[in-house]
């Protein structure tokens, strides 16, 4: 079943994990280190051009922040990661939300993490696998930016990178995504769909442990 994320709006943004909305029907979360692209992935998804504007509104930035799809679905973009300017107190305490959010979150699917094609696997991004894999949280990662290479190193990285992913999370999946030229967004789009088709279809019901 294919979901139209067009509709997908707004709904909260939250500063930390306990204050998420009701844990029912089922969401996507999306994550990844700051500047991976995130955003630009969001809005081409949701073939919105600034919904995830939001996330990038001073002060939400380091938030949780929730756009629904319908009135069961959800698409969630987590606090970029990583990035190298901010205090390793706050690095901390955004580390401590996160895996709050994906140990504890029982509506959450499965994770999207995007990683710059030309910079996969970093330290976050190994950690944040071997947290999902501990909580049995299916992760698709895009390596994204692929028009920044030719599609023959393109497909080198793509091919280096998955038994490195299969050590770390034995059943991620992954792909290359360009938000510019608009590459790999349905089969992108087809993962997200298929993790919220259960509950879209009414049948799981959003309070299963995933
Ligand atoms: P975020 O911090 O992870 O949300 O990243 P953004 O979506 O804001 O993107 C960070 C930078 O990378 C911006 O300058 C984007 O224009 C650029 N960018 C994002 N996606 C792509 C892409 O597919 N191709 C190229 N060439 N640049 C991209």
């Amino acid at each position: 079943m294919s979901l139209n994320f067009a509709h997908a709006r707004f709904l909260t943004s939250v500063p930390k994990a306990s204050l998420a909305p009701p844990d029912a029907g089922a969401e996507v979360a999306f994550a990844g280190r700051s500047n991976a692209g995130k955003s630009s992935a969001l809005n081409v998804i949701t073939r919105q051009r600034a919904l995830a504007r939001t996330s990038k509104t001073p002060g939400r930035t380091r938030q949780i922040n929730f756009f629904a799809v319908d009135d069961r679905l959800r698409l969630v973009d987590l606090p970029g990661y990583g990035y190298a300017k901010v205090p390793q107190a706050l690095q901390t305490q955004w580390q401590q939300q996160l895996t709050e959010y994906l140990e504890n979150r029982v509506s959450l699917r499965g994770l999207i993490l995007l990683m710059d094609c030309r910079h996969p696997l970093t330290e976050f991004d190994r950690q944040m696998l071997r947290w999902c894999a501990a909580a049995e949280l299916p992760v698709h990662v895009l390596l994204t930016k692929a028009d920044k290479l030719k599609r023959g190193p393109a497909n080198a990285i793509l091919l280096s990178v998955r038994p490195q992913l299969a050590q770390l999370h034995p059943q991620a999946t992954v792909q290359l995504f360009s938000a510019l030229k608009k590459s790999g967004v349905d089969q992108a789009s087809a993962v997200i769909a298929g993790w919220l088709t259960p509950v879209a279809h009414g049948a799981a019901g959003g309070d299963s442990s995933c």
